[in-house]
């Protein structure tokens, strides 16, 4: 569903993406690890073209992103092509970004009604169904200020189910939580996996990385070190860097 082919990024003189490949499969869980700085947001950023590739090439479901291809060339897609490719692609922040001044409803609903063109029965009836599935049906009227992080972060990964993705990516969901939010955050998560949602998150929690992910990426200095099953990259890691970095975060 996802594959990343030598994708490079730099800013300026600086290579941040030193040529990154990566398949996920459909229903695939995928975690990135690595140390501050490895290039994970910046490779999430480049999966959905938030930032503009150097080189290399990403398709998400048969389509190359943020590219057409003719006659042998690429050209960069118009910003309203990007749009329509960026709606199969949920993206989920540290910060939960949610509009400060609508409900956790209205959060849910507004992007079904605007772009997908739902009627506001229907987007309300599908946004209460999502709030439901987050465990906060019960909470559909309340500003993002009257809900905790961990409220907010389910509100923001029912919103982005509402675009109906084929494709979640995470980037360190949980880490701006307080320690004892972090569970239910991950269990929402840990279900959308069982269910069957093709996922890419950047995590440091380990313990859903072993339970959750089908394969686990460790990247450092914008390249892949080592990747494979949890039981293999985090109880046995092939490499010195893999090993340095676990040891640090266990
Ligand atoms: P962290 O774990 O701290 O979130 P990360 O693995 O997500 O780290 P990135 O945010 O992708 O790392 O950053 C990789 C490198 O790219 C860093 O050295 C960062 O300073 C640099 N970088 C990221 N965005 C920009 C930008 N817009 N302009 C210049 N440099 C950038
Ligand atoms: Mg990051």
């Amino acid at each position: 569903l996802l594959r990343a082919v030598g994708v490079k990024k730099s800013y300026g003189h600086t290579e941040v993406l030193g040529g990154i490949d990566l398949d996920v499969h459909k229903g695939q869980v995928v975690c990135l690890l690595g140390p501050s700085g490895a290039g994970k947001s910046t490779f999430l950023r480049c999966i959905n073209h938030l930032e503009t590739i150097d080189a290399g090439q990403i398709w998400v479901d048969g389509e190359p992103i943020g590219f057409r291809q003719r006659g042998g060339k690429l050209y960069e897609l118009r910003e309203r092509d990007v749009a329509r490719q960026r709606r199969d692609i949920g993206m989920v922040f540290q910060r939960f970004n949610l509009f400060a001044h609508r409900t956790a409803l209205e959060n849910v609903s507004e992007g079904p009604i605007r772009v997908l063109g739902l009627k506001p029965d229907e987007a309300r009836k599908q946004g209460l169904e999502l709030l439901d599935r987050v465990g906060l049906g019960h909470r559909g009227d309340a500003y993002p200020a009257q809900l905790s992080g961990g409220q907010q972060q389910r509100v923001a990964i029912a919103r982005s189910l509402a675009m109906k993705p084929k494709l979640m990516l995470f980037d360190e969901p949980t880490s701006a939580l307080d320690p004892e939010l972090v569970g239910e955050v991950l269990e929402v998560m840990s279900t959308l996996a069982g269910e069957g949602m093709t996922m890419v998150v950047v995590t440091h929690e380990m313990s859903f990385a072993a339970e959750a992910a089908d394969e686990v990426v460790f990247l450092a200095d914008g390249a892949v070190v080592e990747t494979g099953p949890p039981s293999e990259v985090l109880s046995a890691p092939k490499h010195e860097r893999t090993r340095q970095f676990l040891a640090r975060i266990l």
